[in-house]
């Protein structure tokens, strides 16, 4: 809504009467204008999402400018500044701004890149953003395409509206979040870092509802295991193959890496996953749910913990640091010993392990002088907290849309990029406003990904409603 005008009847009457007149009028106008305009921009979502799956912006190599491109032509079409930049050629970022008053600002972020499709898989163009069923279907419909029109469509009503606002609020859609995004967010927080300057919240993908039995639950993810990639070099003498040593860098790579593979690095649960598994407790079998209730004590069961990994390998992941041996390399000949001797570690951390410290741990368990570790990548550790206004509203906006739902806070295993603006002290959550069915989840990265187009309807309304209350004065 973009004004209220009110014009008395030349005939009316003064007094209290004319103030409640005038009250009433402006009160429906404002509640009948704002659900109005919530629904218009709630139902294009669908459509909107269609048209922006069509722009192939697969990474690699990305081509998010394609995106850029996308969003500016509906920003200049609203009337809404925003600003662009090119991390590398093609590699674009595109950010807008609605100013409101002096309260932490609000970001919502999404990321425009998507990963490959192998059309051999898909029964429909992965990139025709067919709409069927009931459903949108293509690459990004899940991540994070869907999302990210939902945030626009609601930021479009934000700014629509032409209410006052007590925060600014921002979209930014990014490049690059499937290789990690060096060429958006973290590029962004680098070389643009006045886009978050006061920035509080911040909203991005990696939460969202899913259907359990007969609830609905909500997860809205605080944190992140924390990943930090290893290299293990080992060094020993060079020699034909023909002529063994005792010890060679192979030898010596392949102890370090067994006393690795058998090492289980202490269990335990930190408060944010103690939450979610107390949230989770109700929906698992009879003979587990205590544990869940209870994990803190559950985890220095060490069965039960092996019990955990068999069935629920990414529930177990939660409770302690784990490192993946995945990669292996020694010599490119069959007859020559090599110098080196290397392997690849995917560790990843509770979010408030100290790296440093770890790599040390990691010396010691090697206990090998001649193998040493290589920091390939590695995140500083962060959480954000649900004690705060927005994750109350959160609550709030969830129950009064789906009554009777449940909502646990998440800790996720992988990593999106929250965990930049966690960095920069910001509460970064994972939240979306879509009930997902399980089936459906398989389509992330995986074939025929696809949202209904309910989702986008509802999750429009639900994301209007959501914003409309945080920037309220
Ligand atoms: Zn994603």
């Amino acid at each position: 809504m973009t004004s209220v005008q009110v014009r008395m009847p030349a005939d009316f009457p003064g007094g209290f009467m004319k103030r409640f007149w005038f009250a009433t009028v402006v009160t429906v106008t404002l509640v009948w204008s704002s659900a109005v305009q919530a629904s218009e921009f709630a139902d294009l979502a669908a459509e909107r999402l269609s048209a922006y799956i069509q722009v192939n912006t697969q990474n690699p190599p990305g081509n998010e400018t394609r995106g850029v491109e996308f969003f500016a032509a509906i920003f200049d079409e609203a009337g809404i500044a925003y600003e662009t930049a090119e991390s590398a050629p093609g590699r674009g970022n595109i950010w807008a701004r609605l100013e409101g008053g002096d309260e932490p600002a609000l970001v919502l972020l999404n990321h425009m890149d998507v990963v490959p499709a192998d059309l051999r898989y898909w029964s429909s163009n992965p990139f025709g953003g067919a709409i069927q069923d009931g459903h949108v279907y293509g690459r990004g419909a899940l991540d994070m395409k869907g999302l990210g029109i939902i945030q626009l469509q609601a930021f479009l009503a934000l700014h629509a509206s032409g209410v006052r606002l007590n925060r600014d609020v921002i979209f930014v859609a990014t490049a690059d979040e499937e290789a990690g995004g060096a060429y958006g967010a973290g590029w962004l927080v680098e070389n643009r870092p006045e886009i978050f300057e006061g920035v509080g919240y911040l909203l991005n993908e990696g939460g969202g509802g899913t259907v359990i039995g007969e609830d609905t639950v909500f997860s809205v993810e605080l944190t992140q295991k924390v990943p930090l990639w290893l290299r293990l070099i080992a060094h020993g003498n060079p020699g034909h193959g023909s002529t063994p040593q005792v010890e060679t860098a192979v030898t010596r790579a392949l102890r370090a890496g067994d006393r690795l593979a058998t090492t289980r690095f202490e269990a335990r649960a930190i408060p944010a996953v103690q939450a979610m598994f107390e949230g989770m407790a109700p929906y698992q079998t009879e003979q587990i749910a205590a544990r869940y209730a209870d994990i803190a004590s559950a985890v220095k069961d060490p069965e039960f913990m092996h019990y955990l990994q068999l069935t629920n390998p990414g529930h177990h992941a939660l409770l302690r640091n784990t490192c993946s041996l995945t990669g292996m390399q020694g010599s490119s000949k069959i007859n020559v010993v090599p110098t080196e001797a290397i392997i690849e570690l995917d560790c990843r951390l509770l979010p408030d392990q100290n790296p440093d410290e770890f790599i040390e741990e990691l010396t010691h368990i090697i206990n090998d002088p001649s193998v040493t570790i290589e920091k390939i990548m590695g995140f500083t550790p962060a959480v954000s907290t649900p004690d705060n206004p927005l994750f109350q509203l959160i609550e709030e906006t969830y129950d009064r849309h789906f009554p009777g739902s449940v909502v646990v806070p998440g800790v996720a295993t992988g990593f999106t990029d929250s965990h930049f603006f966690r960095d920069l002290g910001i509460v970064s959550y994972g939240f979306s406003t879509t009930v997902v069915p399980g089936p459906d989840r398989r389509g992330v990265h995986g074939n025929n990904e696809r949202i209904s187009v309910e989702n986008m309807t509802r999750g429009t309304e639900v994301m209007i409603d959501l914003l409309e209350r945080f920037t309220r004065y």
